[in-house]
Order: C-alpha cells, then structure tokens, then sequence
C-alpha cells in the first residue's frame, strides 16, 4: 500500500524516506493497527466508526484480507435472512455507535451491496421512530464520502418500501384471521372460544406493520401480542394473528427489502448485478 504514498526526504535532517497519505490520520492509523494486530477487526464488538476506516483504507489501498473481515462483519450487523437479523451473534456483535446510515455510506462507496437493504431500512426506522432527520456521518462530514448519495438512497427507499408493505397488507385483506365473519365492529372468532378480534385491532397491527415506528422484523416486536392487550382472545384467534404477522413480514423482508432498492431478489442484490431503480449507483 506505501507505493501509493510519495516518498520524499525526511525533513528532520536523517537519511530516511517518509511517506505522505492523503488520508485522515485516524484512518491510517487504525489500518496499521489492524495490520500489526490481525484480530483487531474481528474484535467483538467493533465500532462502526473503526470498521468504516478499515473498509475505507482497504478498499482504497487493496488490502484484500482486511476488507473480508470487515465486511463479513457488516453482513452479520446488516444480514440478509430474518432468522440471522434476529441472531445471539448479531447481538453480541453489535456496537455502542451502531449507525445504520454509515452502511448505507459504505455499501455506496466501497461497493458492498449486500448490506444495503437491511442498511437503509434501519436508517429510515431510526429516523421515523425517533422524529429525527438522518445526520450526516463523520465520513461525509469530513468530505470523505457526498453529503447526498445515501439520503437520496433513503428517501427513494423510504418510498417503495412503504408501498411494497401497504399493498402486501392490502392483498391479505382476505387471509385469515380476516375471512371471518365479520359482526358487531369485530371478527368472529372461528372456534367460538372468544368474542373475536375487534376491528380496532386490525387497524392497530396494520399500523404497527407499515407505520416504521417499530422494528417489525425484530421477533421481540410481533411474538408478546398477550401483553399487549390481546389476552382476551382465544389461543385460537393469537395463533391466526401471529401467523399473518409472520407472512406479511416475510414477504416484506424476502421481497419489499431487495425491491426497494432495485434489485428483484436477495440472488440479485450479491449477484454484483446493478440495481434497476432510477438513479441508484451501488
Ligand atoms: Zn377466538
């Protein structure tokens, strides 16, 4: 990597060549140190800030290594598969600065697609659960990456999205625990075990599906509906309830997520095929 640099004089006087990189100088030196440190990188958990430089300098200098570790670590924080999203490993690797917003930085820049979905997703979640606007990251403050190219990528994001998911709860409007009898503002119960979901519920649980004011890929969000003022209902009319919550939010993760970005399918998205939507560069 030092051939990149310019070797020139030393200019305290000795016969020794120094080398000049055009790079900031936490970056440099967090490469050198997981250079002469191998486990560095893999340390869990690693900061964001610390993967960002390493994927940064050994993408530009070619360290090829470095740049696996560094992005396998990203696909464990921004995976691709429900089950790994909700994963002990996932958690234990998870760092105090998580920002999903420097992955969608990252992935644009150093060209890892595979962690863009799941990226800009947690970035628009972050920023519609918390009334926040997406900040810019130390990276493009310091004009290391545009100020523009990953919040156009939310917004065009935020958009598909939300109509993938309104129009995947539309289209379930006859699926059970719906197909019921309906009477009375609520649907009838099928096993006549309880009075049935009262349609208030449905609107609510629509609401918690497409609003992005929780996590609904989380198990944690959808799996405690008895806590949640619906200990009413029969085992019956629960189970109904969480299966149509598992396959909305199944179609929305294997289908909604690749095609907010542009890409068809997951296959698509680490096919290293680019994605089709209008003005998307990753
Ligand atoms: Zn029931």
């Amino acid at each position: 990597m030092l051939v990149v640099g310019s070797p020139i004089e030393s200019t305290l006087g000795e016969r020794l060549a120094t080398v000049t990189l055009p790079d900031p100088t936490e970056d440099v030196y967090r490469l050198l140190k997981a250079l002469y440190f191998r486990l560095y990188a893999t340390e869990r958990p690693q900061n964001m800030e610390v993967l960002a430089s390493l994927l940064r300098m050994a993408t530009k200098y070619m360290v090829d290594n470095l740049r696996k570790e560094v992005i396998a670590r990203l696909e464990i924080l921004f995976p691709d598969t429900l089950e790994k999203y909700n994963s002990q490993d996932r958690k234990a690797v998870t760092p105090p600065d998580f920002d999903p917003i420097i992955a969608v930085e990252l992935s644009l820049a150093c060209d890892v697609p595979a962690i863009l979905p799941t990226a800009l997703y947690l970035s628009i979640l972050r920023e519609n659960a918390h009334s926040l606007s997406i900040g810019l990251s130390k990276a493009v403050q310091m004009g290391i990456f545009p100020p523009l190219q990953a919040h156009y990528r939310c917004l065009s994001f935020k958009d598909e999205f939300r109509t993938f998911t309104e129009s995947a709860i539309t289209s379930a409007y006859n699926e059970p625990p719906w197909a019921c009898r309906y009477k009375d503002d609520r649907f009838a119960c099928s096993t006549n075990k309880c009075y049935g979901i009262p349609v208030h519920s449905k609107r609510a649980l629509e609401l918690r599906l497409s609003g992005l004011h929780h996590d609904m890929f989380l198990d944690s969000t959808f799996l405690s509906l008895e806590k949640e003022g619906y200990a009413h209902l029969c085992p019956s009319c629960l189970e109904k309830i969480k299966a149509y919550q598992s396959a909305i939010r199944s179609k929305v993760w294997e289908t909604g997520l690749p095609s907010a970005c542009g890409w068809r399918t997951w296959g698509d998205v680490k096919s290293g095929r680019p994605p089709t939507i209008k003005g998307a560069t990753a």
